[in-house]
């Protein structure tokens, strides 16, 4: 079971629903920074460890400045967040730039920056040193294909566009090598919202089996492996979240087991984890517009799958707080809407809820990762505003809302 309680009290969160111009996203700090030293507390035994935050899960600066200061690198996939992360002051080998699909100024940027470069095919090598140079860290995105099964969202190997093959491992290391690289690191993505801490284990097995390999088969000793990202959250209140401090005590047996006999050790072990870090501290604010009857009782909220659209993109659930009304047998059960012009423009559907009014405040849980983020400008849509309740208790916006002008800023009227 997972709690799903407000950052603040009742009272104080109806008052921050009257203060701010709702929708907005709410952070809390507190929160995402004791968060973010269990993860790396965890993971103690690891020299170097080093989580490097997928800034496409919240690519705000003052969320990355937190994570900076709680010694966290960024991993970023485009060149605008590179920007982001460098701009929040995390550089160098603190970034890791784990793209695919990658236009060649990205990877003379990524180069220029200092970033680890992470290659997602044989072919990107070319790219790399046509745009660049072969830098003297390189790092390669491994796909084990038929080898793993992949999780529900991330899907099955085979069929995944990411990676470099079984096969073309061996020969990518030796070519980079060839090329001047001389420190080389191993990455894979895997899982996307696992919740399964074994599947986090076997991937450190299936990395471990891989360095043991590069090593035996071509001479080639890796700095670290990459984890990836993909650690889940419990978005339902009957799940559980994962217990990091076992995936952690079971990774350092595997590591006792073949790591250290084989000679490998040191070899740093690193995440790019974005959910699991910033997602159950992250709330969407809403009030209730209107409730209405049809075939089904709907209640229309002033937010809509434009700033949360994981709902209606995966199906996914978020649960929902209505603050100040507890449930009780009078609850009734409705259909959750924004003001899309689209009918999967849904927050839930058929949800049991307290009974609502118009000027209700509802909270939308764990929307801190893939959440803002994913937002966009459909029917015109405006993006709103991000705050952080920081550590003192008070409230900082840290991205204003868009405006009008702000939408009409590409066009030529
Ligand atoms: C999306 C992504 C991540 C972060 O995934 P989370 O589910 O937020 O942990 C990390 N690495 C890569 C390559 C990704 O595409």
């Amino acid at each position: 079971m997972s709690t799903k309680s407000l950052p603040v009290d009742e009272a104080t969160m109806l008052s921050l629903a009257a203060a701010y111009p709702t929708p907005f996203h709410l952070y809390d700090e507190q929160a995402i920074r004791a968060n973010a030293r269990a993860f790396m507390q965890a993971f103690a035994w690891v020299p170097g460890f080093k989580n490097y935050f997928a800034v496409k899960a919240c690519p705000n600066p003052s969320i990355l400045k937190i994570m900076k200061e709680e010694g966290f690198g960024s991993d970023c996939s485009s060149l605008p967040e590179l920007v982001l992360s460098q701009q929040a002051g995390i550089v160098g080998e603190d970034i890791m730039f784990t793209s695919n699909d990658t236009p060649d100024e990205e990877f003379a940027a990524a180069y220029e920056m200092g970033a680890v470069v992470n290659l997602d095919d044989i072919t990107h090598i070319d790219s790399l040193v046509r745009s660049a140079k072969m830098p003297e860290l390189i790092s390669f995105r491994y796909n084990p294909g038929p080898d793993r099964t992949g999780n529900a969202i991330i899907g099955n190997p085979v069929e995944a566009k990411y990676g470099v093959t079984t096969e073309q491992l061996v020969p990518c290391y030796l070519k980079a090598k060839k090329l001047g690289a001389k420190r080389f690191a191993l990455h894979t993505m895997v899982a996307s919202n696992e919740l399964d801490g074994s599947y986090i284990v076997e991937t450190a097995r299936m990395l471990f089996a891989q360095a043991i390999r590069l090593k035996e088969e071509a001479g080639i000793r890796l700095e670290f492996v990459n984890m990836g990202g993909g650690i889940g959250i419990p978005y339902r209140p009957d799940q559980k979240a994962m217990d990091i401090a076992w995936v952690s005590s079971e990774i350092k047996k595997l590591y006792d087991q073949m790591i250290v006999p084989a000679g490998l050790d040191p070899l740093r072990i690193v995440f790019e984890c974005g959910r699991m870090v910033t997602g159950p501290y992250g709330y969407l604010v809403t009030h209730v517009r209107h409730v209405t009857s049809k075939y089904k009782n709907y209640v229309g909220l002033d937010a809509s799958m434009a700033n949360l659209m994981r709902p209606a993109l995966y199906g996914a659930y978020h649960h929902l707080t209505v603050v100040g009304k507890s449930p009780s047998d009078s609850d009734g059960v409705y259909d959750v809407t924004g003001s899309l012009c689209e009918n999967n423009d849904k927050f839930a559907i058929d949800r049991k809820l307290p009974e609502m009014v118009p000027g209700d405040v509802v909270v939308i849980h764990d929307a801190g990762a893939h959440g803002h983020a994913m937002g966009f400008n459909y029917n015109a849509k405006l993006r709103s505003a991000e705050y952080l309740l920081q550590s003192d208790g008070s409230v900082r916006m840290i991205r204003r809302a868009e405006t009008m002008d702000d939408l009409f800023a590409t066009l030529d009227f």
